[in-house]
């Protein structure tokens, strides 16, 4: 009936115990559609478990199943953006690993994608299900920081789960970033998008594989890879202190007019530990930014691929 092709694209890090149940999970979906054709596109993220064991098992019995796997771990992110170097499909969809992602809303995406749209994302709309208190919060203050900060808005929730037409896909893969965030530049592409509510069910198998650690380099990455306000705000700071010290003139005249001596042995400690730390800190927004030139000026590949099945027909190849 329908003679396009898609491509369900899966970024694996460690998560032996999840792989037959999603490729099962999918396949259950794609009989009760009209006879799409797909690919599972797996990209082992350097796991160090038997990941890629299995994916190999599943791959000999399935000609469906496609895999590229990296040299080592480059992070969800350059995952992403290898499969979509690799996906042959009309239409990418990429979601988790660990079954967060119910495969029951691939229908819903695929009829907004056949009506017209290029990106359907999916946000979690009940978002206190499965997720810590800790966590819940943190993800919160997450949006709220990147939204403020950052250029690029992103709604509260948005996930990796999402499906894109291949023009987006085409796109992305000619965005050269290093260290790419992909959540953000999906949304910076542009295109016709529109978001769908999913429940996140708990994790199949396995551990989370992000520490409150990481969810704060992600944040950092979020907000530094697209926007220079943060440089901009050493402006206004800048601005603002500088107005301080005409407040003092007046007193500092009077004083020795009466010649009174002037006090001010703890305000001078406080002054100069205050601005200490605010130049340190400005000092480091600016290294963070630096940092990114550095790396980015390296030039080195996105990703690394050790081992794959499948082809490399999709635009452009790692080694740029
Ligand atoms: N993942 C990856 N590389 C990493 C970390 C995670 O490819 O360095 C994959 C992981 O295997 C999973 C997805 O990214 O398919 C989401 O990871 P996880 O479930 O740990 O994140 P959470 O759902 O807790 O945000
Ligand atoms: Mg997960």
């Amino acid at each position: 009936m329908s003679n396009k092709k898609l491509s369900v694209l899966i970024p694996v890090f460690n998560e032996e115990g999840n792989i037959a149940a999603i490729v099962d999970a999918i396949r259950i979906v794609f009989e009760q559609l009209p006879p799409y054709d797909h690919e599972i596109l797996f990209v082992n993220d350097g796991s160090i478990d038997a990941s890629l064991q299995v994916i190999k098992r599943m791959a000999a019995v399935n000609p469906r199943v496609k895999f590229i796997s990296f040299s080592r771990n480059f992070g969800k992110d350059n995952a992403l953006l290898a499969g979509c170097r690799y996906a042959t499909g009309d239409a990418v969809i990429t979601m988790d690993a660990d079954l967060q992602h119910p495969p029951e809303l691939i229908p819903e995406m695929l009829g907004l994608w056949e009506s017209g749209n290029d990106v359907v994302y999916a946000y979690r709309a009940d978002r206190n299900r499965h997720v810590g208190k800790l966590n819940q919060l943190t993800s919160r203050a997450f949006y709220k920081l990147v939204n403020a900060l950052s250029d690029v808005k992103l709604e509260d929730g948005i996930s990796d789960y999402r499906l894109l037409d291949k023009k987006v896909v085409v796109t992305l893969n000619q965005l050269p970033e290093e260290r790419p965030f992909f959540r953000g530049l999906v949304k910076w592409v542009g295109f016709q998008q529109v978001g769908i509510p999913y429940t996140p069910a708990a994790r199949a198998s396995g551990e989370t594989k992000y520490s409150q650690r990481a969810l704060a380099r992600l944040a950092l990455q979020g907000i530094t890879s697209f926007s220079v306000k943060p440089l901009q705000i050493a402006i206004y700071l800048g601005f603002g202190f500088s107005l301080i010290p005409l407040l003092y003139i007046p007193y500092v005249l009077y004083s020795f007019y009466h010649h009174l001596a002037i006090s001010g042995w703890a305000s001078l400690i406080m002054t100069v530990l205050f601005f200490g730390g605010l130049q340190l800190m400005i000092l480091g927004i600016l290294g963070v930014y630096l940092g990114k030139l550095f790396t980015q000026s390296k030039q080195r590949p996105q990703f690394i691929v050790q081992e794959t099945n499948a082809g490399c027909e999709a635009a452009g190849q790692e080694s740029s």
